[in-house]
């Protein structure tokens, strides 16, 4: 059967693969742990489960409006309101089957082939290849981790061409955990408006920072990055609602407009029942909010001070989010479990098959010196799992 040409690029997410081999390989009986995927292990809020039957029993089983009820768009623009001191209107808003189904109509809504969309690296999997899908070039921007992973503008500047229509920005970021500083956020949207780019804010891991330190959206910068500025987000992370799959884009109304369109012939609309509970989770009550990023502070520190106990591993600390991104790269070149270790790819195969972690290689992020752990797991599991890591390595 025919196969479209725009799909010779497109990869399965490194992400996802990883969790389903974890799982298959949990099926035959094998104790895997698993720091693959980004998911919060903990329940969905009561609250937000009782306004979902709620739902139901209310016959709210229909289709909806192609970009969400106005209940819920009302409520994205009150918790932006109180989140961000942002004000935008429910016909700025577009919901979606979850912040990733956002970024990829948002892609296919701005981008023309041989357009460029700067990414920074280590970036997200998606990014790149949402880009490329469209024909459009990704244009990766490197960061350091001698730099906490902070972007370097003057890099960020020079990557700029009369081609380029936007930036992605995800702070805090998957899967480095690194916050961008004020200065960083405010440089790069000075960069946007002097060049006229749009920039692209995914803050879905927004509710998840440590230390005290500051989440800066680049809306909040004024009216002319404001205006320039599509606020992704969703309840997948701050929630633990991942597979209720609601995320959404805040921007201007024209743009929106365009994506609400592209979403009806796509899908006719997210779904009904996992609408109104995040109706809920946006309004109810939110401790449940910090009690889980507490919890994830407490595990970034165990985690940071394990991995740094295992020679030859370095790792910057994260900031947000909850993935660590050691640098393991020392231990390429050597022969483990009779298998030559060339780079993170066939790291993350060794440590799956013979230590039976499950983690995911930097190369899909961009970065082959590093793996990405999540720590959105339980304390036991993190244990465990990094002696099997340490114990691998030695
Ligand atoms: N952006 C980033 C940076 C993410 O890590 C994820 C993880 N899934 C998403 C977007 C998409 O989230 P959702 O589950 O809402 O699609
Ligand atoms: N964002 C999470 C991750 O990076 C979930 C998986 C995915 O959507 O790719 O692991």
């Amino acid at each position: 059967m025919k196969i479209a040409q725009r799909m010779s690029a497109m990869k399965p997410s490194a992400t996802i693969g990883m969790k389903v081999k974890a799982d298959e390989l949990k099926k035959q009986g094998k104790s895997v742990l698993s720091f693959a995927v980004g998911e919060p292990d903990f329940p969905t809020p009561d609250n937000v489960i009782e306004a979902a039957k709620a739902a139901m029993d209310r016959g709210e089983t229909k289709y909806t409006a192609g970009s969400g009820t106005t209940e819920l768009k009302e409520a994205i623009c009150a918790a932006t309101q109180r989140d961000l001191g942002l004000q935008y209107s429910p016909s700025q808003v577009v919901v979606s089957n979850g912040a990733k189904h956002s970024l990829m109509n948002i892609a296919q809504v701005m981008c023309d082939p041989g357009d460029e969309v700067i990414i920074i690296a280590p970036y997200w999997v998606t990014y790149p290849e949402q880009v490329t899908f469209t024909g459009a070039n990704p244009v990766v921007v490197e960061t350091h981790a001698s730099d906490d992973f902070q972007p370097d503008l003057s890099a960020v500047r020079s990557a700029v061409t009369g081609r380029t229509v936007s930036i992605i920005l995800n702070s805090p970021s998957n899967p480095t955990g690194c916050v961008y500083e004020r200065e960083v956020i405010e440089g790069i949207a000075e960069i946007a408006v002097e060049h006229d780019l749009a920039i692209i804010s995914d803050e879905i891991y927004k509710h998840i920072i440590f230390d005290g330190a500051e989440h800066v959206s680049p809306a909040t910068l004024g009216d002319e990055v404001k205006e320039r500025t599509i606020l992704v987000d969703g309840v997948a992370k701050t929630y633990a609602m991942t597979g209720w799959r609601i995320g959404w884009m805040i921007g201007p109304e024209t743009f929106v407009k365009r994506a609400g369109a592209l979403q009806e012939q796509a899908t006719a609309c997210p779904n009904s029942i996992a609408q109104a509970a995040t109706v809920e989770a946006l309004n109810g009550p939110q401790d449940s909010v910090e009690e889980m990023r507490a919890e994830f502070e407490r595990r970034r520190d165990f985690v940071v001070e394990r991995l740094r106990e295992i020679p030859g591993v370095t790792c910057a600390t994260p900031r947000g989010a909850f993935y660590a991104f050691p640098d393991i790269s020392e231990h390429y070149g050597r022969t483990l479990g009779g298998r030559e270790i060339t780079g993170s790819l066939e790291m993350s195969e060794y440590l799956l098959e013979e230590a039976l972690i499950s983690l995911v290689p930097g190369s899909a992020f961009g970065a082959d010196d590093y793996i990405r752990l999540s720590f959105a797991t339980s304390m036991e599991d993190i244990d465990g799992g990094l002696s099997r890591f340490k114990a691998a390595l030695e």
